[in-house]
């Protein structure tokens, strides 16, 4: 049984400038960093293809796919919000990482891979059911957990996200959905600025204040999620993978590095191993120092390549 890398060149494609944070060079500093370690010949590696329309639809309204359709420019750049823009193969990319998505789960709910790495962009977690924001277009992770729940007729699906942004798009799309357990930690108060204080019972929000150690947080994150995760018994697990809370990450104030991206790793694998037979689906979302990124991602893999 193997881990699953999804990537597609076209993720490239998509380029918001020079200047831009959440640029190709993310995707392309992660594999580089693969190919020279002995993890790149254990993974098997997936070209995705595009998600289709009614499985978009299963996490956003036919208006909002038209409105993003409508907005895409055939040449330049477009910015929907100051910091997120869409230029003529935006959507193309977004349609591979959320089809990378859909695809992963599919592999990992028919046992053809133990469990898999989304390793594409853009992002997902920010993008709400009706809003592009904070790099996002569509939500991947939720569109995943659908597709376990509405195709595969899963159960019982836990999301955890550990990017230093709260995923507030996808706290806005399942909340109050029971299917789902959320467990989402990130710097506070930070942007967003939303969805901290929803009260949806199945969302564990796990504020952090900047400048935390390292110790601290995995103390709370391990004292907040670890018995509701348990207790949920997910039947898979789905992991918003961001690594903007590396202490090295120009974007944030935490102090994580490489070894405590394993150790949360080590925790997920740990449930999906009690609960849901190794089933994981792993996607990228932030993480903007593309040394501290590449080495993150590789301890990530590490420990989903780690159960054998
Ligand atoms: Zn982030």
């Amino acid at each position: 049984m193997t881990t699953a890398f999804f990537s597609h060149d076209d993720c490239a494609k998509h380029n918001m400038g020079p200047e831009h944070p959440e640029s190709p060079d993310r995707l392309a500093a992660i594999i580089s960093y693969l190919a020279d370690t002995e993890l790149a010949q254990t993974l098997d590696w997936i070209k995705p293809v595009e998600i289709t329309r009614d499985q978009l639809l299963s996490t956003h309204p036919e208006k909002y796919l038209h409105q993003l359709e409508l907005m895409q420019p055939t040449r330049g750049r477009v910015f929907t919000d100051p910091d997120t823009a869409m230029m003529p193969d935006t959507l193309r990319a977004a349609r591979l990482a959320a089809g990378a998505n859909i695809e992963a789960v599919d592999m990992v709910l028919s046992s053809q891979v133990t469990n898999a790495f989304i390793c594409a962009r853009p992002p997902g977690h920010h993008a709400e059911r009706s809003k592009s924001m904070g790099f996002c277009f569509y939500n991947n992770v939720a569109l995943a957990a659908m597709r376990a729940l509405n195709f595969h007729r899963l159960e019982r699906v836990a999301i955890v996200d550990f990017d230093v942004h709260q995923g507030n798009g996808t706290v806005d799309i399942v909340g109050g959905d029971e299917r789902i357990l959320m467990c989402s930690s990130f710097q506070h108060p930070f942007y967003p600025h939303s969805h901290v204080y929803q009260q949806a019972d199945n969302i564990i929000n796990t504020p952090i204040e900047a400048g935390a150690s390292a110790a601290d947080y995995r103390k709370k994150v391990e004292g907040e999620w670890l018995h509701r995760l348990q207790d949920f018994r997910p039947q898979l697990v789905l992991v918003s993978a961001g690594f903007d809370g590396h202490r090295l990450d120009p974007m944030a104030g935490l102090n994580l590095e490489a070894e405590d991206y394993r150790w949360l790793t080590d925790m997920l694998t740990s449930v999906a191993h009690d609960h849901a037979n190794d089933r994981l689906v792993s996607t990228l979302e932030g993480g903007y120092h593309l040394k501290a990124l590449a080495e993150s991602v590789s301890a990530h893999l590490e420990g989903l390549t780690a159960i054998r």
